[in-house]
């Protein structure tokens, strides 16, 4: 496992699902794009649209590409 960034940031999450661990399958609240207690990464930066992730579970590290402008909220 990967340590965890240090630009890692609680203050910083992003409600994406995680590629490795998928842990937020059979979150009810994910499904439904909610901001879950549980299942949030790490937001360690962004250029423009894409996000640079990190799962505070498995620790994996990805790129996500939102196709939208950034912003720390989900778009409702
Ligand atoms: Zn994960
Ligand atoms: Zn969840």
């Amino acid at each position: 496992m990967l340590p965890i960034d240090p630009q890692a940031d609680i203050g910083r999450r992003a409600w994406v699902a995680c590629p490795s661990c998928d842990d937020a399958r059979d979150c009810a609240p994910c499904r439904e794009q909610l901001t879950c207690g549980e299942h949030w990464r790490y937001l360690l930066s962004n250029t423009g649209s894409l996000l640079h992730l990190q799962c505070p579970a498995c620790t994996h590290v990805w790129d996500h590409e939102t196709g939208f402008g950034a912003t720390r909220h989900h778009s409702a």
